[in-house]
């Protein structure tokens, strides 16, 4: 069985895609077979990033207080989770909190409000925060994550400069109304299609552990695939009090990576992303599953407190890998070919 796995992989290297039926066959490989599956997915995942792990700073814009109820977050209505609430931080304030996760090593900073959607006003804001980011910090990747846009939104957000907006899918069509009532799973894609409109590189990802069955988790990847999803947050539920999801566990280690390796053969050149609960559900198997997936966030999530930073960036070198955009990853890619700029058809001398 375990040259299947790499039977797979040397198909989808050479350009055949993965099959749902493959999907499922990853994600229920016995235990026995882990390591087996990591190196088959290592395989994609060294194809298409390398060594090189991208590092994604989270900053919570406005936190709490929304009005929709997915049932697995800390942050809806009816959830009782005792998390900060805030309404929207000051430019200065989201600066601060930017400039800490660039000098940690992040290349990209996401920045995140909760609620259904952003009003004119809100828009307002984040472009003035975006402004304010690409003056101080020129070469920032900023992500958006404001939830359900409407017609015009994406556009002002792309010519603030926004490079990518996040929009998680969260789960497959066909399990999405068990988990959220107040909108539908039509309204998520609408949203993501809207940033693709505008020409942001679309983010979208889904949530494990919130009761799917195997299918749909595959259903949920092959949606990604036809989305066109650029970066695929893959994030465990984590399962706070005073929200329904309260004390459900669905999760092990084991699992957690097999679900990455899993989105790694489906979308091979994306950028897959441990997200939410990597410390809480991958536990000692973190650096196994850099192995297979290529970003992280750098320590804390929206309402939840991540590992420190400093033991991720330790995470990353003791695992033989290096942060994208670091000094390190710079040195060790060959030089940008140079267009000539002399000799046939220049009125410059050939350097012969
Ligand atoms: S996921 Fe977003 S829209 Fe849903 S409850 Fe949380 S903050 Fe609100």
């Amino acid at each position: 069985m375990s040259a299947h796995f790499h039977q797979l992989a040397d198909a989808v290297l050479a350009g055949t895609p993965a099959t749902p039926e493959d999907a499922l066959a990853v994600l229920r490989a016995d235990d026995a077979e882990l390591m087996s599956v990591v190196a088959a997915a290592a395989r994609l995942r060294r194809a298409h990033f390398g060594n090189a792990v991208k590092v994604n700073y989270l900053v919570n814009l406005k936190s709490g207080l929304c009005q929709e109820n997915c049932n697995y977050c800390s942050q809806a209505l009816g959830s009782s989770a005792p998390i900060l609430k805030y309404s929207w931080l000051s430019e200065a304030e989201a600066l601060a909190q930017a400039g800490a996760g660039l000098g940690g090593g992040a290349s990209r900073v996401c920045l995140v409000a909760s609620g259904r959607g952003p009003s004119t006003r809100d828009i307002d804001k984040v472009v003035d925060v975006v402004g304010a980011l690409k003056r101080e910090h020129p070469g920032v990747e900023v992500c958006a994550c404001l939830g359900l846009l409407k017609e015009g939104q994406a556009e002002r957000l792309k010519d603030a400069g926004v490079d990518a907006y996040n929009h998680n899918i969260n789960t497959a069509e066909s399990h999405h109304d068990a988990i959220v009532q107040t909108h539908t799973y039509a309204d998520r894609v609408d949203t993501v299609e809207k940033a693709k409109g505008a020409g942001i590189s679309p983010c979208s990802g889904l949530i494990a552990g919130l009761g799917e069955t195997d299918e749909q988790l595959v259903e949920a990847l092959f949606a990604l695939r036809e989305l066109d999803s650029d970066s695929i947050p893959v994030n465990f539920l984590m399962p706070f009090d005073g929200t329904p999801f309260e004390n459900t566990w669905e999760l092990s280690p084991t699992r957690c990576v097999k679900i990455l390796a899993m989105a790694r053969f489906v979308c091979p050149d994306r950028e897959i992303r441990i997200a939410g609960g990597r410390e809480m559900h991958l536990r000692s198997l973190q650096s196994v599953a850099l192995h297979v997936a290529n970003s992280i966030f750098l320590g804390d999530y929206l309402t939840s407190e991540g590992q420190a930073a400093e033991a991720d960036l330790e995470m990353i070198r003791d695992s033989g890998f290096v942060v994208q955009g670091s000094a390190e990853d710079l040195a060790q890619r060959a030089a940008d070919p140079v267009i000539r700029r002399r000799g046939a058809g220049t009125d410059l001398l050939p350097n012969a």
